[in-house]
């Protein structure tokens, strides 16, 4: 089976610590859901996972293998997929550009890509349009297929509601409950804090770069401090 393990993780850049001892795992056809407010460490901790941020470990592995040293391009090699936060297209390539490049660990011939007009049917009818001239909630749909052009067995994704509307976010959900159904492993950091107990089935509660509460996403739903704090109610 190929789990994601992340153990002690911190990062720090300079004097500013980011993220402390973080630990979880996740493995294909699990969710994972990651809360917490503003600069709580939530993107530090995607990002060090990826090798894109400065970070200290006592392990991230991925199956056997040892990741802690490995390059990003390496783990997307490796099955593990990443959706940044501010999605990053290309703007002045077209839709289906922007979705082959994201497949260049694999063969040209042997890809996903009707598979991604087939989730996300709007990026097949712009598929020779622009990025930049899609809506912020069609850029969105882009990065997640683009990140699914190399097939990983799980993805992380950094705040894919952001900026979106209700009915997009909807959308979005609705996706990755299917993918997650399908067997990818899920781990979601977000501020909405509905969207991601309603995808994943376990959630952390990030809060000044450590792990404040963990539990299962419907515990945590119901839980009163959470409500108060991350639900507004
Ligand atoms: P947000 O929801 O706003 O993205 P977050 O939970 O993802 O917040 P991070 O972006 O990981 O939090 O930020 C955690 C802390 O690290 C914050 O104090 C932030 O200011 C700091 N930080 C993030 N990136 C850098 C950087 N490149 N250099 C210095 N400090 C940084």
């Amino acid at each position: 089976m190929t789990t994601l393990t992340v153990e002690g993780l911190s990062v720090r850049y300079g004097g500013v610590r980011a993220a402390h001892n973080v630990s979880f795992t996740v493995e294909p056809g699990q969710s994972l859901g990651i809360i917490g407010a503003n600069g709580a460490g939530k993107t530090s901790t995607l990002k060090a996972i990826m090798g894109l941020a400065p970070r200290q470990a006592r392990a991230i592995r991925f199956g056997k293998d040892d990741l802690l040293r490995a390059a990003p391009h390496t783990l997307v090699r490796r099955g593990i997929g990443y959706v940044p936060e501010g999605r990053h297209v290309f703007p002045g390539l077209t839709v289906e550009k922007n979705l082959l490049l994201g497949a260049y660990c694999r063969s040209w011939k042997n890809t996903p890509i009707a598979e991604i007009y087939d989730l996300f049917p709007v990026l097949g009818d712009m598929r020779h349009r622009p990025a930049g001239t899609l809506s912020g909630g069609q850029q969105q749909m882009l990065a997640v297929g683009r990140a699914l052009m190399c097939r990983p067995k799980v993805m992380l994704l950094d705040e894919p509601s952001m900026g979106l509307s209700p009915i997009l976010v909807g959308e979005i959900a609705n996706v990755l409950k299917r993918l997650n159904a399908d067997g990818l492993g899920i781990v979601l950091v977000e501020q909405n804090a509905k969207l991601t107990f309603e995808v994943t089935t376990t959630c952390l509660v990030m809060e000044n770069g450590e792990i404040a509460a963990t539990g299962t996403s419907r515990e945590l739903r119901h839980d009163p401090q959470v409500r108060r704090i991350y639900l507004g109610l």
